[in-house]
């Protein structure tokens, strides 16, 4: 695969040193799903290198927007907050839609998936509960089936209960959870600027904003430790790295995409994955394409 996704004239830039852009347009927040899902179907339709990886993100989406729709239509009411009381909700729906995104799923994952399906519903709820309170990206099949349902708790404005983790500025404020990704929504990149940037939560994907130069991992914010890198084959992409704890995350910059999907577009930009670990960084959080 790496061929597939050689990057030539990555270049590392300073924050002082990038060029302000303009265009910034703003996505709609309705049918947010559904405009995830039409993005990833339009990214796998290109047929290039990303096509196979877009099209799994695709029928992932599929199976997270039927999650999503049904929770909203439940006739159970507004939910609880804690999982235990609000699993019923998703009930009979769990083990097709965990049995759907295995048969989308590249070899290793669908088997993971097939065994989590055979051994039924009180596996999968164990299985659901424990990655709630202890979250991994490593429990790939517990974070798909649940961000709808965290989404679902944003939306309510039903604040998750039992979930005790750390509340720090690089978390999010609703459910605790560590970034999947940055966007930026503002232009201008120099340090005095300093807003514009939001992370987007990795469970609930509620976004909150965050400053420029400082490390969503560890903290840094010493302008000289914290880099991006950028390659003109993915222009609204960027890698946000930090020497001091050799932690990054991708960017999507909507000042230069305003059609990009943050969630989608940070799965499609998956070379950059491949770079930045090649280059000794880690990711924050994995994707759910593992990357
Ligand atoms: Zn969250
Ligand atoms: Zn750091």
């Amino acid at each position: 695969m790496n061929q597939v996704f050689a990057l030539e004239n990555f270049s590392r830039k300073a924050f002082s040193q990038a060029s302000p852009r303009r265009g910034s347009m703003m996505l709609s927040m309705r049918d947010v799903w559904r405009q995830r899902l039409q993005r990833a179907e339009a990214l796998a339709a290109r047929g290039d290198s990303m096509s196979q990886l877009l099209a799994f993100y695709a029928a992932l989406l599929r199976v997270q927007l039927r999650l999503y729709a049904h929770l909203r239509a439940s006739h159970n009411g507004a939910p609880s907050g804690a999982l235990e009381q609000d699993l019923p909700a998703l009930g009979s729906e769990l083990r097709p839609a965990l049995l759907a995104i295995a048969q989308a799923a590249p070899d290793a994952l669908a088997t993971a998936g097939q065994q989590l399906g055979d051994a039924g519903q009180a596996a999968i709820e164990d299985a659901l509960l424990s990655f709630w309170y202890a979250p991994s990206d490593r429990l790939f099949y517990p974070k798909a089936l649940l961000q709808p349902y965290a989404q679902w708790l944003a939306e309510a404005g039903i604040t998750p209960r039992g979930r005790e983790l750390a509340r720090t500025d690089n978390r999010c404020p609703f459910c605790g959870g560590v970034p999947q990704l940055s966007v930026l929504h503002v232009a201008d990149d120099s340090p005095a600027a300093g807003g514009g940037r939001k992370l987007q939560c990795a469970t609930c994907l509620t976004e909150w904003p965050f400053r420029r130069v400082l490390c969503a991992h560890c903290g840094e914010e010493d302008e000289r430790k914290l880099a991006y890198f950028h390659s003109a084959a993915f222009d609204h992409l960027r890698v946000d790295a930090c020497d001091t704890c050799q932690h990054y995350l991708k960017s999507v910059d909507l000042t230069r995409l305003g059609i990009a999907v943050p969630l989608v577009d940070e799965v499609a930009g998956a070379p950059l994955d491949i770079w930045a670990r090649e280059h000794g960084y880690t990711k924050i959080e994995l994707n759910l394409v593992g990357l």
